[in-house]
């Protein structure tokens, strides 16, 4: 029988913002435990939270960029359960009434795109932190009230790829949107999983698994491919699923379960009755679509139309922005963008990921790989010396033009000085000779190389070819 994984993802993601949701703390990450609290979000009693505008207006962003139904009316509500890093007792969310319902998600796979429906996205507070350690486990509140918005998908992928893909996906959109830097190591951007599996051809839903603790795409891809199989194990031998939380187990490869739906919260949720209901008014979204840049797929489309580059290459350019950019400041002005591209996606990015440096660290300006490709086009260097000056300019941040003349690396295209040299080489080596007019046509390579050590790779290779054919086959 075959089977087919029915997927849905819930992400959460942590926002941008300078302060928390509710309070004016700090939300900078890494600060000592319990230094970035105050009464509303050590939730005391008698205090009042107070809704951060921001967090409402990069609601607005993503569910713009989302082809998201922007509700005019939301509501905040709570939502119950105990855990020790739940101060209050209750997390501020949204239930009824989200701020953000349908939209999609536009990925690419298998080579065409697919849009992955989303059912809602609301805006909610996180919880703190528990640690635990030797001696005992310990609360850090730092966390308690950091915006979220969470992102709730329809159950329309099948794989493990797509479900990543996904994910991919929302990353690179939420980080030109600048809302939120989508680490997923230091849990900015983090996904459950709800999986269930059913005979192919079948179209209701099968008894399903939420997934947690995967903190990489990596693993969301591992833990996903894990809980397949394991659910078609199960079903094969007769065994029915329950449903349950499974929590993925990066060390040992495998997800366990955590609790079952017997044990499963009920939340109790009910409007905050703290918190006026969020009205939004068109004139609002009008004002907070201005600041949406071009985003990552348009820009790559736009890529390929205005600079002729390769559909791969531009997905690659456009997965950052600031790689982007970067290559766009290149571009401009260039006769020749797709060997801008090209300089940038080879050896720039090799160089750089080599030393796990990012575009934003390169002492390279961006011009400079416009005038290294200049410098090639217009014959100053071979493109051999390019990769020289190349690495020259990597190493120092010095400009392409003022590296060639430092090292005297201009080509050689003087005819007659290449003649001379040639015709020494010839004389020197009577044998090679001898091999090329024997029919051994591909021993020209030696000679061009001779000429190349003693021009140390300045002279031009077009001419060194033509003089060396004529003067051999002569
Ligand atoms: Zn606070």
């Amino acid at each position: 029988m075959e089977y087919e994984a029915v997927i849905g993802l819930e992400v959460h993601i942590q926002l941008l913002t300078k302060t928390k949701i509710f309070c004016s703390c700090s939300t900078d990450f890494g600060a000592n435990p319990n230094t970035h609290v105050c009464p509303v979000c050590l939730g005391m009693p008698g205090v009042l939270p107070v809704l951060n505008k921001q967090v409402v207006e990069y609601a607005i962003k993503l569910g713009e960029a989302l082809n998201c139904k922007i509700n005019r009316f939301s509501r905040f509500a709570r939502k119950n359960y105990f855990y020790p890093d739940l101060p209050k007792g209750y997390q501020i969310s949204q239930y009824e009434l989200p701020i953000l319902e349908g939209g999609y998600v536009e990925i690419f796979i298998d080579g065409e795109y697919k849009k992955i429906a989303l059912e809602r996205i609301h805006m909610e507070e996180d919880a703190g932190k528990t640690i635990h350690k030797a001696d005992g486990s310990y609360v850090d509140l730092n966390r308690a009230g950091v915006p979220l918005l969470e992102m709730v998908s329809m159950p329309v992928m099948h794989t493990p790829q797509e479900a990543s893909e996904y994910l991919r996906t929302i990353r690179r959109i939420v980080r030109y949107l600048g809302i939120c830097d989508g680490n997923m190591e230091e849990g900015s951007m983090r996904c459950d999983a709800n999986i269930s599996i059913r005979p192919k051809g079948e179209t209701k839903l099968g008894t399903k698994a939420e997934l947690k603790n995967m903190n990489s795409f990596k693993h969301v891809e591992k833990a996903l491919e894990y809980e397949i199989e394991r659910q078609i194990a199960a079903i094969e031998s007769g065994e029915k699923i329950v449903q349950e939380t499974r929590l993925w187990d990066e060390k040992a490869g495998i997800t366990k379960s955590m609790r079952s739906k017997e044990e499963a919260f009920e939340y109790r949720y009910f409007p905050d009755p703290d918190l006026v209901p969020i009205l939004i008014d068109d004139e609002w979204i009008e004002r907070v679509k201005k600041d949406i840049p071009e985003l990552p797929k348009e820009k790559a489309e736009r890529f390929i139309k205005e600079y002729g580059l390769k559909d791969e290459d531009a997905k690659i350019l456009t997965d950052e922005k600031a790689l982007a950019d970067y290559f766009e400041k290149a571009a401009k002005d260039s006769k020749n963008p797709k060997s801008v591209s090209n300089w940038i996606l080879s050896e720039l990015l090799g160089h750089l990921n080599r030393d796990g440096k990012s575009i934003e660290d390169t002492l390279i300006k961006p011009e400079f790989i416009r005038e290294l490709v200049d410098l090639i086009e217009n014959g100053t260097i071979s493109g051999k010396i390019g990769k020289t000056v190349f690495k020259e300019m990597y190493e120092t941040g010095k400009a392409p033009k003022h590296i060639v003349e430092e090292k005297g690396l201009v080509q050689i295209t003087d005819t007659k000085a290449i003649e001379e040299m040639i015709d020494k080489i010839i004389q020197n080596n009577p044998k090679a000779v001898e091999q090329y007019k024997s029919g051994k046509k591909n021993t020209i390579g030696f000679f061009v190389g001779q000429v190349m050590k003693e021009t140390k790779g300045k002279a031009n290779p077009k001419i060194v070819n033509e003089i060396l054919a004529k003067k051999l086959e002569g």
